[in-house]
């Protein structure tokens, strides 16, 4: 159980399962992955949306590729059929920027706290994926952020390509439909196929 708010971060090796499960709906996870051998070789949104047809859109058979193009995960099960990879994360600077909202939770800071552990910082954060949001795009090319669209217990189920951190933010996000208001516990399940 990831609670509400809080961040999470595994390595998992190459084959296991990563399973997030947005236990009660409507949860954004702000998702973030790295090569565990090579840091610096880690998730890349433009080339990730070139590359998959999926698009912006990243469902069953995506993959999650790395600025060396290598394969991170891919994405082999998927309840939502949303999940986001232009939003980017929430920020206290955003947040108050577009809000005027006070210092709150959030998953800049998150994603911070929890590549500390791994020897990171916040230059090692780059445009992240979002689970369970739903970015919608206009034909002008206006996008929005949500309203959540994802129901209780769905879930996605990511198979690591290579050895892999995974790293993500329970998205604290208030001022804004992502999470309807109201930030809840997930559940991340890790296994290795036949074990
Ligand atoms: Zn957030």
């Amino acid at each position: 159980m990831v609670a509400a708010r809080a961040p999470w971060s595994r390595t998992i090796e190459r084959g296991q399962m990563l399973r997030i499960v947005d236990l009660e709906g409507r949860q954004a996870v702000d998702f973030l992955c790295y090569n565990a051998h090579d840091p610096a070789d880690r998730y890349a949104a433009a080339d990730t949306m070139k590359i998959n047809p999926s698009g912006i859109f990243l469902t069953v058979g995506t993959v999650l590729y790395s600025v060396e193009i290598t394969p991170l995960f891919t994405i082999v099960a998927d309840s939502c059929g949303f999940h986001d990879t232009i939003g980017g994360c929430c920020s206290a600077p955003i947040n108050a920027f577009r809000y005027d909202a006070p210092y709150q939770p959030n998953c800049r800071d998150n994603f911070i706290a929890e590549l500390g552990k791994h020897g990171m910082g916040k230059e090692d954060i780059v445009a992240n994926i979002n689970f369970f949001m739903y970015v919608p795009v206009s034909e002008k090319g206006e996008m929005d952020m949500g309203p959540s669209l994802s129901k209780p217990g769905d879930y996605v189920d990511l198979r690591a390509e290579t050895d892999a951190l995974a790293v993500l933010s329970n998205c604290p996000q208030i001022n804004n439909p992502v999470n309807d208001y109201n930030p809840t516990p997930i559940r991340v399940v890790v296994w290795t196929p036949g074990a």
